[in-house]
């Protein structure tokens, strides 16, 4: 790694120096279904300086996720374990399942002045605040409600029960909005993840807190 800073990007998306982040823990929370993991697959691509955490959760692999890389799989059990030997720097239950954030390997990319990433919900999002006042909160948001009803619904990786239960969390986290330090509205992917990029790199970064 050369050199810690995110850089900026030009009109060609080519990097460009000289500026950096106050915020280096940026938080990307969101409903459920509004495209956090594709707009932050893109922000992965956009810049690869940064350290996005795997979580880890007790929610079985959907089809296609691997351990270690979409999530670290445990089963109760793990999860309870890792909560009390203090290893999870946050973590909540969410519609049935339980996630957390492993604290060491986010703490160590901070320390060597990585700026990280971290995809979690809103009971999360509020205690990475309270421990760490200084991360910046980002909240994704559906260009509409029937737009993430229509993602939720189509996205057929979960059983009607469980799209209730997340269309149940993502009124809750809509609601939230107000608490955080901005808000992206995924429209396109592409653009969502330079606005965000723009967040945590741009002017406002320094200013807006
Ligand atoms: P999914 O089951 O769809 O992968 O994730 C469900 C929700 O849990 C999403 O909102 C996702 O952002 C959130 N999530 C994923 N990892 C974590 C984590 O480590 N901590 C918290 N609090 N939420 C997480």
């Amino acid at each position: 790694m050369s050199d810690a800073r995110i850089g900026a990007h030009g009109p060609q998306g080519e990097p460009v120096s000289g500026k950096q982040s106050r915020h280096r823990l940026t938080v990307v929370s969101g409903p459920s279904g509004v495209g956090k993991s594709s707009v932050v697959g893109e922000l992965r691509r956009l810049n690869p300086e940064i350290y996005f955490s795997v979580s880890v959760t007790t929610r079985p692999p959907r089809p296609g996720e691997v351990d270690g890389q979409h999530y670290h799989f445990v089963d109760r059990e793990g999860f309870q374990d890792l909560i009390a030997r203090g290893e999870l720097l946050e973590h909540a239950e969410f519609a049935g399942n339980c996630y957390g954030t492993p604290r060491t390997p986010v703490e160590e990319a901070l320390r060597a002045g990585r700026p990280a990433v971290l995809e979690i919900e809103l009971q999360g999002a509020r205690q990475v605040r309270a421990a760490m006042p200084d991360s910046r909160l980002v909240m994704l948001v559906p260009p509409s409600w029937g737009e993430l009803v229509g993602r939720l619904t189509g996205r057929g990786t979960e059983q009607d029960e469980a799209v209730q239960a997340r269309l149940a969390e993502a009124e809750r986290e809509l609601a939230a909005a107000g608490e955080f330090d901005a808000t992206v509205v995924n429209a396109d992917v592409r653009a969502a993840a330079r606005e965000l990029l723009d967040l945590m790199t741009g002017e406002d970064a320094e200013s807006s807190r």
